[in-house]
Protein backbone atom coordinates (compact mmCIF):
# COMPACT_ATOMS: atom_id res chain seq x y z
CA UNK A 1 0.00 0.00 0.00
CA UNK A 2 2.56 2.16 0.94
CA UNK A 3 5.93 2.45 -1.96
CA UNK A 4 8.33 3.93 0.81
CA UNK A 5 8.30 4.32 4.25
CA UNK A 6 9.06 7.10 5.61
CA UNK A 7 11.66 6.60 7.98
CA UNK A 8 9.90 8.31 12.25
CA UNK A 9 11.21 11.88 12.85
CA UNK A 10 9.92 13.98 14.93
CA UNK A 11 6.30 14.25 16.18
CA UNK A 12 6.28 16.45 19.31
CA UNK A 13 7.72 19.59 18.33
CA UNK A 14 4.31 21.18 17.14
CA UNK A 15 2.98 20.21 20.11
CA UNK A 16 5.01 21.82 22.22
CA UNK A 17 5.42 24.49 20.13
CA UNK A 18 1.30 25.14 20.55
CA UNK A 19 2.14 24.13 24.42
CA UNK A 20 -0.58 21.38 24.47
CA UNK A 21 -0.54 17.75 25.17
CA UNK A 22 -0.47 15.03 22.35
CA UNK A 23 -3.93 14.02 23.17
CA UNK A 24 -5.27 17.85 23.19
CA UNK A 25 -8.71 18.15 21.57
CA UNK A 26 -9.45 20.41 18.74
CA UNK A 27 -11.11 23.08 20.51
CA UNK A 28 -7.84 22.63 23.16
CA UNK A 29 -5.61 23.53 19.68
CA UNK A 30 -7.57 26.17 18.92
CA UNK A 31 -7.71 28.20 22.04
CA UNK A 32 -3.74 27.35 22.34
CA UNK A 33 -2.96 28.77 18.83
CA UNK A 34 -5.85 31.44 19.10
CA UNK A 35 -3.49 32.88 22.86
CA UNK A 36 -0.52 31.92 21.16
CA UNK A 37 -0.64 33.91 17.74
CA UNK A 38 -2.25 37.02 19.41
CA UNK A 39 0.65 36.75 22.40
CA UNK A 40 3.18 36.29 19.38
CA UNK A 41 1.97 38.52 16.83
CA UNK A 42 4.41 40.60 15.12
CA UNK A 43 2.12 43.55 14.98
CA UNK A 44 2.40 43.55 18.94
CA UNK A 45 6.30 42.84 18.66
CA UNK A 46 6.41 39.58 18.59
CA UNK A 47 8.72 37.72 16.95
CA UNK A 48 8.02 36.64 13.52
CA UNK A 49 9.59 33.70 12.77
CA UNK A 50 7.91 32.20 16.68
CA UNK A 51 4.27 33.85 14.63
CA UNK A 52 5.04 31.24 11.50
CA UNK A 53 6.11 28.39 13.78
CA UNK A 54 2.66 28.87 15.54
CA UNK A 55 0.36 29.00 12.34
CA UNK A 56 2.55 25.90 10.86
CA UNK A 57 1.94 23.82 13.94
CA UNK A 58 -2.02 24.56 14.29
CA UNK A 59 -2.32 24.16 10.53
CA UNK A 60 -0.88 20.48 11.01
CA UNK A 61 -2.29 19.27 13.85
CA UNK A 62 -5.75 20.98 13.07
CA UNK A 63 -5.95 18.85 9.71
CA UNK A 64 -7.32 15.39 11.10
CA UNK A 65 -4.94 14.00 8.18
CA UNK A 66 -2.09 15.65 8.45
CA UNK A 67 -2.18 15.02 11.97
CA UNK A 68 -2.67 11.04 12.11
CA UNK A 69 0.74 11.59 9.57
CA UNK A 70 2.79 13.90 11.91
CA UNK A 71 1.47 11.39 14.81
CA UNK A 72 2.89 8.25 13.27
CA UNK A 73 5.68 9.37 11.11
CA UNK A 74 6.39 13.12 12.40
CA UNK A 75 7.35 16.48 10.87
CA UNK A 76 9.80 14.80 8.09
CA UNK A 77 6.69 12.67 6.45
CA UNK A 78 4.67 15.96 5.89
CA UNK A 79 7.78 17.57 4.24
CA UNK A 80 8.16 14.82 1.96
CA UNK A 81 4.72 15.30 0.85
CA UNK A 82 2.51 12.43 2.13
CA UNK A 83 -0.78 14.57 3.32
CA UNK A 84 0.15 16.87 0.53
CA UNK A 85 1.22 19.66 2.22
CA UNK A 86 4.99 20.02 2.89
CA UNK A 87 6.62 23.32 4.71
CA UNK A 88 4.53 26.04 5.89
CA UNK A 89 2.00 26.79 2.93
CA UNK A 90 -0.29 28.48 4.87
CA UNK A 91 0.21 32.73 5.39
CA UNK A 92 0.06 33.02 9.26
CA UNK A 93 -1.32 36.31 8.62
CA UNK A 94 -4.54 35.13 6.64
CA UNK A 95 -4.71 31.78 8.94
CA UNK A 96 -4.42 34.20 11.86
CA UNK A 97 -6.87 36.70 10.70
CA UNK A 98 -9.51 34.00 9.36
CA UNK A 99 -9.01 32.74 12.96
CA UNK A 100 -10.43 36.50 14.41
CA UNK A 101 -13.16 36.08 12.05
CA UNK A 102 -14.83 32.55 11.82
CA UNK A 103 -17.05 34.01 9.30
CA UNK A 104 -14.37 34.43 6.51
CA UNK A 105 -11.94 31.40 4.93
CA UNK A 106 -11.51 28.26 6.46
CA UNK A 107 -9.55 27.83 10.00
CA UNK A 108 -6.45 26.62 8.18
CA UNK A 109 -8.60 24.06 5.82
CA UNK A 110 -6.21 23.14 2.84
CA UNK A 111 -7.72 24.00 -0.75
CA UNK A 112 -9.26 27.20 -2.18
CA UNK A 113 -8.69 30.16 -0.11
CA UNK A 114 -10.60 33.13 -1.13
CA UNK A 115 -8.84 36.41 -1.69
CA UNK A 116 -8.16 38.70 0.87
CA UNK A 117 -8.64 42.57 0.21
CA UNK A 118 -6.94 44.60 1.68
CA UNK A 119 -6.98 46.37 4.57
CA UNK A 120 -7.42 50.02 5.44
CA UNK A 121 -5.00 51.91 8.28
CA UNK A 122 -6.09 55.36 9.27
CA UNK A 123 -4.72 56.94 12.04
CA UNK A 124 -6.54 58.62 14.35
CA UNK A 125 -5.86 61.56 16.56
CA UNK A 126 -7.35 61.58 19.93
CA UNK A 127 -6.35 64.46 23.16
CA UNK A 128 -5.83 62.54 26.45
CA UNK A 129 -9.37 64.02 27.46
CA UNK A 130 -10.76 61.96 24.81
CA UNK A 131 -9.27 58.90 26.37
CA UNK A 132 -9.99 59.69 29.75
CA UNK A 133 -13.61 60.00 29.11
CA UNK A 134 -14.72 58.15 26.69
CA UNK A 135 -15.94 59.18 23.07
CA UNK A 136 -17.41 58.38 20.09
CA UNK A 137 -16.16 60.18 16.48
CA UNK A 138 -18.28 59.91 13.39
CA UNK A 139 -16.17 59.78 10.49
CA UNK A 140 -17.87 59.98 7.11
CA UNK A 141 -15.80 57.53 4.35
CA UNK A 142 -16.54 56.01 1.34
CA UNK A 143 -15.70 52.82 -0.11
CA UNK A 144 -16.77 50.17 -3.12
CA UNK A 145 -19.47 48.03 -2.30
CA UNK A 146 -20.38 45.17 -4.67
CA UNK A 147 -23.44 46.65 -6.95
CA UNK A 148 -26.35 44.88 -6.21
CA UNK A 149 -28.44 45.80 -9.63
CA UNK A 150 -26.01 43.18 -10.79
CA UNK A 151 -24.80 40.91 -7.69
CA UNK A 152 -21.10 41.69 -8.80
CA UNK A 153 -21.25 40.26 -12.10
CA UNK A 154 -20.73 43.69 -14.32
CA UNK A 155 -23.52 42.32 -16.84
CA UNK A 156 -26.52 42.83 -17.42
CA UNK A 157 -27.29 39.31 -18.44
CA UNK A 158 -24.96 37.47 -16.02
CA UNK A 159 -22.96 36.58 -19.06
CA UNK A 160 -19.01 36.74 -18.99
CA UNK A 161 -16.93 36.48 -21.77
CA UNK A 162 -13.09 35.60 -21.39
CA UNK A 163 -10.32 38.27 -22.03
CA UNK A 164 -9.07 38.09 -25.90
CA UNK A 165 -6.49 40.06 -24.58
CA UNK A 166 -4.81 37.71 -21.73
CA UNK A 167 -6.83 34.58 -22.46
CA UNK A 168 -8.68 34.85 -19.50
CA UNK A 169 -5.54 34.50 -17.28
CA UNK A 170 -5.69 38.74 -16.47
CA UNK A 171 -1.95 38.54 -17.16
CA UNK A 172 0.49 39.64 -20.23
CA UNK A 173 3.53 38.51 -20.66
CA UNK A 174 5.81 40.90 -23.30
CA UNK A 175 9.08 40.16 -24.38
CA UNK A 176 11.40 42.93 -24.72
CA UNK A 177 14.71 42.76 -26.23
CA UNK A 178 17.45 44.20 -24.10
CA UNK A 179 20.33 43.46 -25.96
CA UNK A 180 21.81 40.70 -28.79
CA UNK A 181 20.95 37.57 -27.20
CA UNK A 182 19.42 39.17 -24.18
CA UNK A 183 15.84 39.32 -23.63
CA UNK A 184 13.53 40.11 -20.66
CA UNK A 185 10.28 38.66 -20.32
CA UNK A 186 7.82 40.75 -18.20
CA UNK A 187 4.48 40.38 -16.74
CA UNK A 188 2.07 42.81 -16.36
CA UNK A 189 -1.42 43.45 -15.45
CA UNK A 190 -3.72 42.75 -18.78
CA UNK A 191 -5.09 46.58 -19.90
CA UNK A 192 -8.16 45.16 -21.33
CA UNK A 193 -9.57 43.63 -18.20
CA UNK A 194 -7.75 44.83 -15.98
CA UNK A 195 -6.83 41.71 -14.26
CA UNK A 196 -9.94 40.22 -14.03
CA UNK A 197 -9.43 37.67 -17.57
CA UNK A 198 -13.58 38.53 -18.05
CA UNK A 199 -14.78 41.40 -20.31
CA UNK A 200 -18.29 42.52 -20.88
CA UNK A 201 -19.84 43.43 -24.12
CA UNK A 202 -20.49 46.86 -24.16
CA UNK A 203 -24.29 46.25 -24.77
CA UNK A 204 -24.28 43.94 -21.50
CA UNK A 205 -22.23 46.44 -19.18
CA UNK A 206 -24.83 47.09 -16.09
CA UNK A 207 -26.51 50.56 -16.26
CA UNK A 208 -25.69 51.11 -12.22
CA UNK A 209 -21.91 49.97 -12.28
CA UNK A 210 -21.07 50.60 -15.89
CA UNK A 211 -19.61 47.16 -16.17
CA UNK A 212 -17.03 47.61 -12.80
CA UNK A 213 -19.09 45.47 -10.62
CA UNK A 214 -18.84 47.56 -7.52
CA UNK A 215 -19.88 51.00 -6.81
CA UNK A 216 -18.98 53.52 -4.03
CA UNK A 217 -20.86 54.26 -1.29
CA UNK A 218 -20.15 56.77 1.44
CA UNK A 219 -20.53 54.95 4.96
CA UNK A 220 -20.40 56.80 8.20
CA UNK A 221 -18.58 54.62 10.68
CA UNK A 222 -19.13 55.15 14.64
CA UNK A 223 -15.48 54.90 16.31
CA UNK A 224 -16.38 54.27 20.23
CA UNK A 225 -13.08 55.33 21.97
CA UNK A 226 -13.15 53.56 25.05
CA UNK A 227 -11.67 54.96 28.70
CA UNK A 228 -8.41 54.03 29.07
CA UNK A 229 -7.65 53.06 25.69
CA UNK A 230 -3.79 53.50 25.01
CA UNK A 231 -1.52 55.20 22.43
CA UNK A 232 -1.09 53.06 19.10
CA UNK A 233 -4.55 51.01 20.01
CA UNK A 234 -6.08 49.80 16.86
CA UNK A 235 -9.74 50.01 17.01
CA UNK A 236 -11.28 47.40 14.15
CA UNK A 237 -14.19 46.81 12.15
CA UNK A 238 -13.89 43.81 10.31
CA UNK A 239 -14.74 43.72 6.68
CA UNK A 240 -15.81 47.80 6.48
CA UNK A 241 -12.88 48.05 3.76
CA UNK A 242 -13.62 48.45 0.22
CA UNK A 243 -15.30 45.15 -0.99
CA UNK A 244 -14.74 43.32 -4.25
CA UNK A 245 -16.55 39.83 -6.31
CA UNK A 246 -14.68 37.04 -4.99
CA UNK A 247 -12.52 38.47 -2.30
CA UNK A 248 -13.15 38.73 1.27
CA UNK A 249 -13.45 42.36 2.60
CA UNK A 250 -10.57 43.69 4.48
CA UNK A 251 -10.92 45.60 7.94
CA UNK A 252 -10.78 49.47 8.37
CA UNK A 253 -8.73 49.96 11.28
CA UNK A 254 -8.02 53.01 13.20
CA UNK A 255 -4.90 53.43 14.88
CA UNK A 256 -5.17 55.87 18.28
CA UNK A 257 -2.78 58.38 17.93
CA UNK A 258 -2.31 60.54 21.27
CA UNK A 259 -1.94 64.57 21.11
CA UNK A 260 0.06 66.01 23.63
CA UNK A 261 -1.32 67.18 26.36
CA UNK A 262 -0.44 71.06 27.84
CA UNK A 263 -0.57 69.85 31.72
CA UNK A 264 -0.42 66.08 31.97
CA UNK A 265 2.17 63.24 30.52
CA UNK A 266 0.82 59.96 30.36
CA UNK A 267 2.74 57.13 31.41
CA UNK A 268 0.11 53.55 31.75
CA UNK A 269 -2.22 54.20 34.05
CA UNK A 270 -0.32 57.19 35.54
CA UNK A 271 -0.71 61.03 34.79
CA UNK A 272 2.36 63.26 35.59
CA UNK A 273 2.02 67.05 36.03
CA UNK A 274 5.05 70.03 37.01
CA UNK A 275 3.93 72.72 39.50
CA UNK A 276 5.93 75.46 40.46
CA UNK A 277 5.57 76.58 43.82
CA UNK A 278 7.37 79.99 45.19
CA UNK A 279 9.82 79.39 47.83
CA UNK A 280 7.24 80.97 50.40
CA UNK A 281 4.63 78.17 49.34
CA UNK A 282 7.07 75.46 49.65
CA UNK A 283 8.27 76.19 53.47
CA UNK A 284 4.88 77.99 54.31
CA UNK A 285 1.82 75.90 52.60
CA UNK A 286 -0.01 76.42 49.27
CA UNK A 287 -3.16 75.57 47.97
CA UNK A 288 -4.01 75.62 44.58
CA UNK A 289 -6.75 73.81 41.79
CA UNK A 290 -6.12 72.08 38.73
CA UNK A 291 -8.84 71.65 35.92
CA UNK A 292 -8.99 67.52 35.64
CA UNK A 293 -9.27 66.18 32.63
CA UNK A 294 -12.84 65.89 33.00
CA UNK A 295 -13.49 69.44 33.50
CA UNK A 296 -13.27 68.80 37.71
CA UNK A 297 -11.52 71.06 39.85
CA UNK A 298 -9.33 69.09 42.20
CA UNK A 299 -7.85 71.43 45.21
CA UNK A 300 -4.27 70.91 45.65
CA UNK A 301 -2.90 71.41 49.28
CA UNK A 302 -0.05 70.91 51.74
CA UNK A 303 -0.32 69.08 54.52
CA UNK A 304 -0.14 71.74 57.96
CA UNK A 305 3.21 72.57 58.63
CA UNK A 306 4.86 70.10 55.50
CA UNK A 307 7.51 71.81 53.18
CA UNK A 308 8.29 70.73 50.05
CA UNK A 309 11.54 69.98 48.73
CA UNK A 310 12.51 71.21 45.50
CA UNK A 311 11.77 68.60 42.92
CA UNK A 312 9.78 66.34 45.22
CA UNK A 313 7.31 64.33 43.76
CA UNK A 314 3.59 63.82 45.58
CA UNK A 315 0.70 61.36 44.51
CA UNK A 316 -2.80 61.94 44.54
CA UNK A 317 -4.56 58.52 44.21
CA UNK A 318 -7.24 57.49 41.50
CA UNK A 319 -6.70 60.76 39.76
CA UNK A 320 -4.77 58.95 37.33
CA UNK A 321 -6.05 57.39 33.99
CA UNK A 322 -8.92 55.13 33.96
CA UNK A 323 -7.68 51.27 33.41
CA UNK A 324 -9.00 50.24 29.85
CA UNK A 325 -11.95 47.75 30.03
CA UNK A 326 -11.94 48.15 33.98
CA UNK A 327 -12.72 52.23 33.74
CA UNK A 328 -13.76 52.21 37.71
CA UNK A 329 -9.85 51.10 38.97
CA UNK A 330 -7.42 54.79 37.97
CA UNK A 331 -4.19 55.08 38.26
CA UNK A 332 -2.42 58.22 40.05
CA UNK A 333 -1.73 61.54 39.56
CA UNK A 334 1.82 62.39 40.07
CA UNK A 335 2.70 66.51 40.51
CA UNK A 336 6.48 67.34 40.39
CA UNK A 337 7.27 70.19 42.11
CA UNK A 338 9.45 72.56 41.50
CA UNK A 339 10.57 75.67 43.82
CA UNK A 340 11.37 79.00 42.53
CA UNK A 341 14.21 80.65 44.22
CA UNK A 342 13.91 84.11 44.51
CA UNK A 343 17.76 84.50 43.93
CA UNK A 344 17.75 81.95 41.17
CA UNK A 345 19.99 79.65 43.31
CA UNK A 346 18.57 76.13 43.46
CA UNK A 347 19.62 73.61 45.46
CA UNK A 348 20.69 71.59 42.90
CA UNK A 349 22.15 74.00 40.50
CA UNK A 350 26.11 73.47 40.11
CA UNK A 351 28.10 76.38 39.71
CA UNK A 352 31.69 75.64 38.50
CA UNK A 353 34.03 77.80 39.59
CA UNK A 354 36.93 78.22 37.11
CA UNK A 355 39.85 77.99 39.59
CA UNK A 356 41.24 74.56 38.60
CA UNK A 357 38.70 72.14 37.94
CA UNK A 358 36.85 72.61 40.94
CA UNK A 359 33.19 71.79 41.24
CA UNK A 360 31.46 72.12 43.74
CA UNK A 361 27.62 71.06 44.08
CA UNK A 362 25.02 72.88 46.36
CA UNK A 363 22.72 71.15 48.39
CA UNK A 364 20.21 73.02 50.43
CA UNK A 365 18.88 71.11 53.58
CA UNK A 366 15.47 71.46 54.10
CA UNK A 367 14.06 71.63 57.82
CA UNK A 368 11.52 68.90 57.83
CA UNK A 369 8.60 71.38 59.40
CA UNK A 370 8.38 74.19 60.42
CA UNK A 371 6.19 74.98 63.46
CA UNK A 372 3.25 78.20 62.81
CA UNK A 373 5.22 80.85 64.59
CA UNK A 374 8.10 80.15 62.43
CA UNK A 375 6.29 79.72 59.13
CA UNK A 376 4.92 83.79 60.91
CA UNK A 377 8.43 85.16 60.67
CA UNK A 378 9.65 83.32 57.53
CA UNK A 379 6.49 84.86 55.68
CA UNK A 380 6.73 88.54 57.02
CA UNK A 381 10.61 87.99 55.35
CA UNK A 382 10.19 86.13 52.13
CA UNK A 383 8.84 87.80 48.89
CA UNK A 384 4.62 87.61 49.89
CA UNK A 385 2.47 85.03 47.74
CA UNK A 386 1.58 84.89 44.35
CA UNK A 387 -1.08 87.16 44.34
CA UNK A 388 -4.01 84.77 42.37
CA UNK A 389 -5.21 82.78 45.51
CA UNK A 390 -8.20 80.97 45.42
CA UNK A 391 -11.25 82.80 47.61
CA UNK A 392 -13.41 80.83 49.63
CA UNK A 393 -15.96 80.86 47.27
CA UNK A 394 -13.64 78.68 44.57
CA UNK A 395 -12.16 76.55 47.31
CA UNK A 396 -16.23 75.17 48.02
CA UNK A 397 -16.07 74.33 44.73
CA UNK A 398 -12.92 72.10 44.26
CA UNK A 399 -12.92 68.57 45.07
CA UNK A 400 -10.27 67.47 48.47
CA UNK A 401 -8.05 65.83 46.77
CA UNK A 402 -4.94 64.17 49.96
CA UNK A 403 -1.17 64.27 48.56
CA UNK A 404 1.33 61.52 49.46
CA UNK A 405 4.28 61.12 49.75
CA UNK A 406 6.53 59.05 47.15
CA UNK A 407 9.73 58.03 46.47
CA UNK A 408 9.46 58.24 42.65
CA UNK A 409 12.55 56.30 41.15
CA UNK A 410 11.24 53.06 44.01
CA UNK A 411 7.94 53.59 42.53
CA UNK A 412 8.91 53.35 38.91
CA UNK A 413 11.35 50.45 39.84
CA UNK A 414 7.82 48.65 41.61
CA UNK A 415 5.59 49.79 38.30
CA UNK A 416 8.15 47.81 35.96
CA UNK A 417 8.46 44.91 38.22
CA UNK A 418 4.55 44.49 37.99
CA UNK A 419 4.52 44.79 34.42
CA UNK A 420 7.03 42.19 33.79
CA UNK A 421 5.32 40.10 36.46
CA UNK A 422 2.22 40.35 34.38
CA UNK A 423 3.76 39.29 31.40
CA UNK A 424 5.33 36.11 32.66
CA UNK A 425 2.17 35.42 34.50
CA UNK A 426 0.47 35.68 31.03
CA UNK A 427 3.12 33.61 29.27
CA UNK A 428 2.29 31.09 31.74
CA UNK A 429 -1.41 31.20 31.23
CA UNK A 430 -0.96 30.51 27.37
CA UNK A 431 -0.35 27.07 28.07
CA UNK A 432 2.39 24.61 30.31
CA UNK A 433 4.61 23.13 28.00
CA UNK A 434 3.88 19.33 28.43
CA UNK A 435 6.33 16.91 27.61
CA UNK A 436 3.98 13.91 27.95
CA UNK A 437 4.78 11.30 26.15
CA UNK A 438 1.63 9.76 24.81
CA UNK A 439 2.52 7.25 21.81
ZN1 LIG B 1 -7.51 40.55 -20.13
ZN1 LIG C 1 -23.74 46.48 -11.64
Amino acid sequence: MFGRMPKKSDNTRYYDILGVPKNASADELKKAYRKAAIKNHPDKGGDPEKFKELAHAYEVLSDAEKREIYDQYGEDALKEGMGGGGGPSVNPFDLFESFLNPGFGGGGRSGRRQRRGEDVVHPLKVTLEDLYNGTSKRLSLSRNVICTKCKGKGSKSGAIARCQGCQGSGMKVSIRQLGPGMIQQMQHVCPDCRGSGETISEKDKCGTCRGNKVVQEKKVLEVEVEKGMQHNQKITFQGAADEAPDTVTGDIVFVLQLKDHPKFKRKGDDLFMEHTLTLTEALCGFKYSITHLDNRQLLIKSNPGEIIKPSQFKAINDEGMPHHQRPFMKGRLYIHFNVDFPENLTPEQCKSFMKGRLYIHFNVDFPEKLTPEQCKTLESVLPPRPPNQLTDMEIDECEETTLHDVNIEEEMRRKQQQQQEAYEEDAEESGPRVQCAQQ
